[in-house]
């Protein structure tokens, strides 16, 4: 798996969450979590976009405080306007660090000798 289908798998996972077919496992069932997290969160595509490890500066706080604040169930999964509305936020985040992680890919494979290698393929 390269770090642009890790992504899409995460992107993935919040559109069955607005679809109410999932609920949020956090690092349980996050693809880069399992792969990054191993309690360090190093190399993460989210905490590289970000500048920040374990999701800050994504919209991922918001939607986990709204849960424990306003639901408090064991399952975060979309209950009210406002999950959806948070959820949508994340997925649409996912997708924009796929979008970017291509962008840099195809620079990357116009012009090889102008930017170093930023593992992209890992
Ligand atoms: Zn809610």
């Amino acid at each position: 798996m390269n770090k642009i289908s890790i992504m899409e798998s995460s992107v993935a996972k919040w559109n069955r969450i607005i679809a109410g077919e999932q609920s949020d496992g956090g690092v349980l069932d996050c693809t880069p979590c399992r792969i990054y997290y191993m309690l360090v969160c190093t190399g993460c595509p989210i905490a590289a976009h970000t500048g920040h490890k374990f999701c800050k500066g994504s919209p991922y706080p918001a939607w986990f405080h709204h849960q424990n604040e306003v639901h408090g169930y064991m399952r975060r999964k979309v209950y009210c306007d406002e999950c959806r509305r948070l959820a949508t936020a994340m997925r649409d985040f996912m997708i924009e660090i796929v979008e970017d992680l291509k962008a840099r890919k195809a620079a990357q494979e116009q012009r090889p000798e102008a930017l170093p290698d930023n593992g992209i393929e890992g």
